[in-house]
């Protein structure tokens, strides 16, 4: 539950929006306040994780700080949103890590390269990390096969029970009463939506973080978003090419899942510093400090798997290759730990907010 004072105060500013209503036509998040007599707890979590961070509406308003309404909506939804994310964590100890993201992610990182370099020095003797090693084969040479798997297993498992868990609690909690919100019509609206992040579009033209109506947020999300795609897609091609048609890696440059891994790495590369730039320039009136940490720390987090990985591959044929495996397995396992802890959630609680929102709209 937030404080209740929270919830008065989302209720208190949400009220002037639907005196106001000049920004429900551009944001489903004011349609959907417009649908509310008041606003509750469970509402607040749902209109949290609707608002896309465009901030048209803190610029259209008449009613921000220095007025005495006071009204600041995205920096609202966004504390809001890292409240969510908090609260629908398990188990709570790990549900800490929201609180420090950068210290969290940077150490879990750290700590990870440096077990999983000690490992391969202990388990494969310290050559493994400094020799030459070419053909089919030459990865499992440095850090055995199982025990890439495995551990791979085993945290993606526990990442997606976390998140299973914490989908259905947030789904419960924001069903106020009416029933289910899930049906293939709702369902593939908020696909499209998502695909498409709509809601980055502003009041048309993009997002107001650093000018009016700028493309380049919605356009560097969509080249992460679609880089994560290609990289999970690259890595299923990989284990099809291995354990169905019998190919050990590394496979050439041309092969697919090199060149899908190498386009989804190079997206997700500059996605993420475009992010970063537009963010460092962008007025921190409209946000929370909690969600700008947040922020950093996951493009950050993105920036280290994608850099490591590219230079696994540009460097796969030297002595380099044995360490830099071992730095790109050690950065990956982090983001598999980190993950259910950090701002990769909001892809869950935001798809589910913009299912509830098709219902909401397809019943009006
Ligand atoms: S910041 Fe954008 S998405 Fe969020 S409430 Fe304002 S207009 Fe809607």
């Amino acid at each position: 539950m937030f404080e209740p004072d929270f919830t008065a105060e989302a209720d208190r500013q949400l009220s002037v929006c639907n005196a106001c209503r000049y920004c429900e036509g551009f944001c489903a998040v004011f349609g959907a306040v417009e649908l509310r007599a008041a606003i509750g707890d469970g509402d607040v979590a749902y209109l949290a994780n609707l608002c896309h961070d465009c901030r048209m509406c803190f610029d259209a308003c008449m009613f921000t700080p220095p007025h005495e309404f006071a009204v600041n909506i995205p920096a609202l939804m966004a504390e809001a949103r890292v409240q969510t994310y908090e609260r629908y964590s398990r188990p709570r100890v790990l549900a800490g890590l929201f609180r420090t993201p950068g210290w969290a992610i940077g150490g879990v990182t750290l700590a990870c390269i440096v077990v999983v370099t000690l490992l391969v020095a202990f388990g494969m003797g310290t050559t493994a990390l400094e020799t030459v090693q070419v053909g089919p084969g030459a990865f499992y040479r440095v850090v055995p096969y199982l025990a890439m798997v495995v551990p791979a297993v085993v945290l993606g498992a526990f990442g997606i029970l976390v998140l299973v868990y914490g989908a259905r609690s947030y789904a419960n909690d924001i069903r106020s009463g009416d029933g289910r919100f899930v049906s293939l019509r709702s369902v593939s609206t908020a696909i499209r939506d998502a695909i498409t992040l709509v809601y980055l579009k502003g009041g048309g033209e993009g997002c107001y973080d650093v000018k009016r109506g700028s493309p380049w947020r919605r356009f560097f999300h969509m080249l992460v978003f679609w880089g994560v795609l290609a990289d999970f897609s690259a890595t299923i091609c990989a284990a099809i090419a291995q354990d169905l048609l019998g190919y050990l890696p590394p496979y050439p440059l041309w092969s697919i899942p090199v060149a899908l891994g190498t386009l989804g790495g190079v997206a997700i590369v500059v996605g993420a510093a475009g992010l970063i730039a537009l963010k460092v320039r962008s007025d921190a009136k409209p946000t929370s400090a909690r969600m700008i940490a947040m922020d950093y720390a996951f493009l950050a987090m993105l920036e280290t798997v994608a850099l490591t990985g590219l230079a696994l591959l540009a460097f796969r044929s030297t002595a380099a290759m044995g360490s830099l495996l071992a730095i790109h397995l050690g950065s990956l396992a982090a983001l598999f730990i980190t993950a259910p802890y950090g701002k990769f959630v909001h892809i869950v609680y935001r798809s589910i907010a913009l299912v509830k929102n098709a219902a909401e709209q397809n019943g009006a």
